[in-house]
């Protein structure tokens, strides 16, 4: 039923790097992400888990997930990124697609107990990334039972999350297992 589209060359360095991206992993967007997770104290989360939609972020045990959107890939509802000037046809079907998959996976996600979180890539740049997370992370902090540890101020200047702060909150969650950050090849069936 479906119709074979071809696809068209890319117009564009830009559309050419969205083509190929559909589903790659270490995205930057992701790796800020994971950082400020880490940092906060929400860390013990595992890459790409095999559940629908293979969610960027996920903490199996607390059935919470977290995708990280690329905005053009994803069609972004806050910046509304501009489609490809040709090709449209193309680019409208497979944009489509994206979009109703991603709902799809998100609907069968929920109805398996798990809470869906989507953060989008716009969100977070420097100018909106505070904003965003001061709104996500007391609901993840929440749903995974983990406190939140406060961040560094200042960008560069200090290690994450210093090892006195960690201690004293108890955030050190050993039981649960290393994290997985740069490990995807753990994952249990
Ligand atoms: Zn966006």
């Amino acid at each position: 039923m479906t119709k074979k589209l071809a696809a068209p060359q890319a117009s564009s360095e830009a559309v050419r790097h969205s083509m190929q991206g559909n589903k790659r992993a270490d995205t930057k967007p992701e790796l800020v992400m994971r950082r400020r997770l880490r940092e906060a104290g929400l860390g013990g989360y595992r890459l790409q888990w095999k559940v629908p939609g293979r969610p960027d972020i996920a903490w199996p045990g607390k059935k919470v997930a977290l995708f990280v959107n690329g905005c053009f890939w994803h069609r972004c509802p806050y910046c509304h990124p501009s489609l490809p000037k040709s090709h449209v046809e193309y680019w409208s079907v497979k944009f489509a697609r994206n979009q109703e998959r991603d709902v799809a996976n998100i609907l069968k996600l929920q109805e398996a107990g798990w809470h869906v979180h989507v953060v989008w890539e716009c969100q977070l740049k420097k100018r909106k990334i505070d904003d965003t997370l001061a709104v996500l992370f007391p609901v993840l902090s929440r749903e995974l039972g983990k406190p939140l540890v406060e961040a560094a101020p200042v960008e560069g200047a200090q290690p994450p999350v210093p090892a006195s702060a960690r201690e004293a909150l108890g955030a050190l969650d050993e039981a649960g297992g290393t994290e997985a950050d740069e490990d995807t090849s753990l994952e249990r069936l």
